[in-house]
């Protein structure tokens, strides 16, 4: 949506906040500075525990700053922002009152006389697409249905500002695809009673599908690290290649945030230090592995994992370490925590995906080894026994044959690697040819 003159709405300057005191005292979010103008469609992405939701909650006025200040069109917000409404993860419809009384219920609380609640509820609920559930209860609608009700209660107090706290991730993957679609009709068609949206999310595609502006957050404490427009038409495809460039840029910025240290991940074979044996797992179990993760609180018990997932824990260890390896978990006493580098991996799609591991694989000292070997090779392609000969200098036998068949697993998913295994050889993949030879 475009407006000619910058109406700023929001605007939160220095804002710090804090839970707890003395000792456990916790600095949840830092020197935020951000400002939204009317007619923006503003989201806030970060992996979880940034301070997105603590957010929010200040913007909302439902808790106030420890340091700094929050103006709604100048004033500062003290108590209850009565221009701002939220949409939270799951929606807390009352399971005993009917769609339209849940939504009459909003306009009760606001003030608007009896005889127009009915026709009032109807109006939004028409408006969200519950056309014909007006006397459903909760119980009887699906996940989408009832976060579509969750919106038309919000939008029952014509809010300024809607914020929405990750609306879409309790959903399904299908209804959740839909729901945003709808919604960004609305908005976009300029249908819904509201002047901006500010949307939470830890979904990179899904930021980039509906917003404007998207603010990427980082944890420790939650800060912002910087902002990207998106200057997309609307409706986007993912598959279009500017999508896909800004996810690439996005998930970029992420990742330089979670960059393990070079001594981490060992020398490459044949020079000093020790070489980092490659775990033995694949990536089919890594991604199995980061969303199933993902899709709990981001942190979990390892001695549960291997049951939740039906492995071995011998064999769940050496994916866990995969992805240390690869920066895309970490593990600290008996807990694994998914970094955001790894929620955008277990998020994204299969392309990005493939992205994200080549530019981490190309990273570990026995990759790059490979690599090299087959860049100065003629034609790029070497025997697999130069290889094995090579690294049975440093590993018993077998142990030099496993860490090849990994090193070949990865590099061919990554794309950077090419096996072929009627004459045995290794070649470097053709896009890395061409890459090499243009760089
Ligand atoms: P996000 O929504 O990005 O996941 P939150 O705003 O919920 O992050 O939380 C940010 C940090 O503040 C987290 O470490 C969380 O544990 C902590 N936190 C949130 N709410 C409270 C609270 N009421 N008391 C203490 N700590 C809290
Ligand atoms: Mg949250």
């Amino acid at each position: 949506m475009m407006t000619t003159t910058r109406e700023s709405l929001l605007r939160l300057e220095q804002v710090t906040r804090a839970y707890g005191l003395g000792e456990r005292r916790f600095i949840a979010v830092q020197d935020i500075n951000l400002e939204v103008f009317a007619g923006e469609f503003v989201a806030l992405l970060g992996p979880s525990g940034c301070g997105k939701s603590t957010l929010l909650r200040m913007i909302t006025g439902l808790i106030a700053p420890t340091e700094g200040a929050i103006y709604y069109r100048g004033e500062r917000v003290r108590g209850v922002n009565r221009y701002a409404t939220m949409v939270f993860q799951s929606f807390a419809l009352y399971p005993w009152l009917s769609v339209r009384d849940n939504v009459a219920l909003a306009l009760e609380a606001r003030g608007t006389p009896s005889d127009e609640r009915n026709s009032r509820a109807e109006k939004l609920i028409d408006l969200v697409g519950m056309d014909g559930f007006e006397s459903a209860y909760p119980r009887e609608l699906s996940g989408g249905m009832r976060q579509k009700v969750g919106f038309a209660r919000a939008l029952a107090v014509e809010p300024e500002l809607l914020c929405l706290d990750e609306p879409f991730s309790a959903l399904d993957v299908l209804s959740a695809e839909a729901l945003r679609g709808e919604l960004m009709e609305l908005w976009t068609g300029g249908q819904l009673p509201i002047k901006a949206v500010l949307m939470v999310s830890h979904n990179i595609e899904e930021a980039i599908m509906m917003a404007d502006r998207i603010i990427v957050m980082g944890t420790q404490p939650g800060h912002i690290v910087t902002e990207f427009a998106v200057q997309l038409p609307h409706p986007r495809r993912r598959k279009d290649v500017a999508f896909e460039a800004l996810v690439d840029r996005i998930y970029g910025t992420i990742a330089g945030h979670t960059e393990p240290e070079a001594t981490e991940i060992g020398t490459a074979p044949g020079t000093p230090g020790p070489t980092r044996l490659l775990p033995d797992s694949s990536v089919p179990a890594l991604a199995g592995m980061l969303e199933h993760i993902n899709q709990g609180r981001g942190r979990h018990d390892l001695y549960k994992l291997d049951e939740e997932l039906g492995v071995e824990m011998d064999v769940l260890l050496q994916t866990v370490e995969m992805a240390e390896m690869l920066g895309f978990a970490q593990v600290a006493s008996g807990d694994i925590q998914i970094t955001p580098l790894g929620q955008t991996f277990a998020e994204a799609s299969i392309l990005t995906r493939k992205e994200i591991f080549a530019s981490r694989v190309r990273r570990l000292p026995m990759i790059q080894w490979v690599m090299n070997m087959l860049s100065v090779a003629p034609d790029h392609v070497l025997p697999w026994k130069v290889f094995h000969t090579a690294l049975s200098l440093e590993f018993p036998a077998d142990m030099a044959e496993q860490q090849l068949d990994v090193a070949i697993g990865w590099g061919r998913y990554a794309e950077l690697i090419d096996y072929d295994d009627r004459d045995e050889t290794l070649s470097l993949d053709p896009s890395q040819g061409r890459a090499m030879a243009s760089a």
